[in-house]
């Protein structure tokens, strides 16, 4: 197994890619943190997990907010001992052209997807330069890489995910800490099932490979850069778009 007795925070994992990564992680002999503010179905989904004989808990968190991620943390650490693993998944869409975007939805998708990677990873960072080790996987997107019609706010957190991802391989590559990004493209999730059907197509019609990314495509690029398969990776993004940016 890929990541005998780690132990893995993955934000956002009550649903869409942070719920497949989950199991995914669990699979592969992780003890898995499933965060997320989804308090319902996170417990659900953790108790699914657990009845398949994972060692997967859910802890409530919204990862805009330092204290709730300071408290998620603490109880984690708490539970598990340590944090060898954080995937910095959770993130929200708020679209609107630039014309009609509001400075509250702007805010709300900076609060969540740059601010919520900020803090977590903050948070978990006395207990991985205490281990000596540690392995920091943040979510950016191909929207952040180049750009999307409707996606101001969205594909200006992307962006700065990688400059984040960037800054944090080279200040905590000497304390055994990787940092990495995954840059999905177009993935079967609750994100895109709100997208319009024609919209959708078109976006299709990008695809080299000619179909949309299943959350297992990410979640195996998660596994990827958390087990020591990647132990030489640091701050590397990684596309797994079907071959949309080339
Ligand atoms: P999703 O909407 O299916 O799941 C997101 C999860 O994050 C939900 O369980 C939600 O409750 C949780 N969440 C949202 N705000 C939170 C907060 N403040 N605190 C804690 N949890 C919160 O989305 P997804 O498609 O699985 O996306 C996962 C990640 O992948 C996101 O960062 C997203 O931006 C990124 N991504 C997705 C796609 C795609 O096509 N689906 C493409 C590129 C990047």
């Amino acid at each position: 197994m890929r990541l005998q007795d780690k132990v893995a925070i993955i934000t956002g994992a009550a649903g869409g890619i942070g719920l497949t990564a989950a199991e995914v992680f669990a699979r592969e002999g992780a003890k898995v943190a499933m965060a997320d503010f989804n308090v319902e179905q996170g417990e659900e989904r953790a108790r699914e997990l657990r009845q398949q004989g994972y060692d997967v808990t859910f802890f409530q968190v919204n990862v805009a907010d330092r204290q709730s991620v300071d408290e998620m943390v603490e109880k984690v650490l708490a539970a598990y001992g340590k944090i060898d693993i954080l995937i910095n998944n959770a993130g929200i869409t708020r679209d609107a052209m630039l014309s009609k975007l509001s400075v509250e939805d702007f805010q709300a998708v900076l609060d969540v997807n740059l601010t919520g990677v900020f803090h977590c990873t903050q948070a978990v960072l006395p207990a991985m330069i205490a281990n000596g080790s540690g392995r920091i996987i943040n979510t950016s997107s191909v929207s952040g890489v180049y750009g999307n019609v409707g996606q101001t706010n969205y594909a200006a957190t992307k962006a700065g995910v990688i400059g984040m991802t960037k800054t944090w391989a080279k200040e905590l590559g000497r304390k055994g800490i990787n940092v990495n990004a995954v840059a999905p493209g177009f993935i079967e999730t609750g994100m895109t099932a709100k997208v319009p059907e024609k919209v959708m197509a078109q976006m299709l019609q990008m695809v080299p490979l000619a179909r949309l990314g299943k959350p297992k495509d990410i979640a195996n690029a998660y596994l990827f850069l958390a087990s020591d398969e990647s132990n030489y990776v640091n701050g590397t993004v990684l596309l797994v778009d079907g071959g949309i940016m080339m």
